[in-house]
């Protein structure tokens, strides 16, 4: 298998999907699989070492749901062709095609890459990584790509190539849907026009710092991400001028906006410095632009609320 036939199998990952709604689970499975080899792991781990390393990946950057099911892309990762459950032909499965999870417990099951995946990947070490960006720059914003590979053990000191950017189309297939993930660009006049109509300062804490005339450290973030349909052409109302901590901490969801525009903070944002970053700004109204139509539109801190933010707090019904 050539590097660039290993390379489409990951980048071909089959997501379900509907209406905006995320889904990592198999991306991060696999960033954590690619993690091991990189970190020259066993191949495979059991079933609860995945769940449990897993679940904590799910619950850091999966969307907010009341409950994580490692087990899902534990056994249907074997579907796209980069993964292996030596004892898959034990495991008893339920009517829809589900996996029992006590009996890939009874059974032993472990799961990793399969064999020949490995044993590629531990020598090209360059395109293990390459497959691994590839991965979290297509299931992430940017904000967040240190943290990911970060968390799943991999040394992210090699810059990420920039200027393009991931987008979703739609597909179906066995009448189920799926999103493809294909490279998009964005719409470059989408940071100015948004950066423009907030004054060029951030809209939590007003920071403005310029140098040479042009302002620093100021991002134009998307309130939907780019990677999940987040749209950048029409009207500005997907986008908001920030620094860069706040870009960090909105795209963390560590805090979003209530449908009068103020800061609401999460909940379970805590540690020195939350303060001074967040608590001081909470349920305080955001620098707005002059233009009301400019404002950011609900539809798309709705899609925030529920795919990043999470806690439904009181005063954030859109
Ligand atoms: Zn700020």
């Amino acid at each position: 298998m050539t590097p660039d036939e290993l390379r489409n199998l990951f980048a071909n990952l089959k997501v379900w999907h509907a209406r905006g709604w995320r889904a990592p689970n198999k991306p991060l499975l696999a960033l954590w699989a690619i993690g091991r080899c990189l970190r020259n792991e066993g191949r495979l781990a059991s079933y609860d070492t995945v769940a449990r390393e897993l679940g904590e990946l799910l619950r850091r950057f999966g969307p907010p749901r009341k409950s994580v099911n490692p087990d899902l892309p534990f056994w249907h990762l074997r579907n796209d062709g980069v993964w292996d459950i030596p004892e898959s032909d034990r495991i008893t499965q339920t009517g829809s095609g589900h996996d029992h999870i006590a009996s890939l417990r009874r059974e032993g099951a472990r799961g990793g890459l399969p064999r020949y995946i490995f044993s590629v990947l531990r020598k090209d070490r360059a395109t293990a990584l390459d497959i691994a960006y590839s991965l979290v720059e297509a299931h992430f914003p940017g904000t967040l790509h240190d943290d990911v590979l970060r968390a799943v053990g991999i040394d992210s000191g090699v810059p990420i190539s920039a200027g393009m950017d991931f987008g979703l189309m739609e597909g179906r297939a066995a009448g189920m849907e799926f999103e493809h993930v294909q490279r998009r660009s964005r719409n470059p006049v989408f940071a100015r026009t948004v950066l423009d109509a907030y004054g060029d300062r951030c809209a939590v804490c007003a920071f403005a710092v310029r140098l040479h005339d042009a302002p620093v450290a100021l991002d134009a973030a998307h309130i939907r991400w780019h990677r999940a349909g987040g749209r950048d052409r029409d009207k500005i109302g997907n986008g908001l001028a920030l620094c860069t901590l706040h870009h960090r901490l909105f795209d963390a969801g560590a805090f979003t906006l209530s449908p009068k525009y103020t800061v609401v903070v999460s909940p379970v944002a805590a540690g020195p410095g939350t303060d001074s970053s967040l608590g001081q700004f909470s349920r305080r109204p955001i620098l707005l632009p002059r233009r009301t139509e400019d404002y950011p539109d609900f539809k798309s801190l709705r899609w925030h609320h529920r795919e990043v933010f999470g806690p439904v707090v009181e005063g954030t019904d859109y």
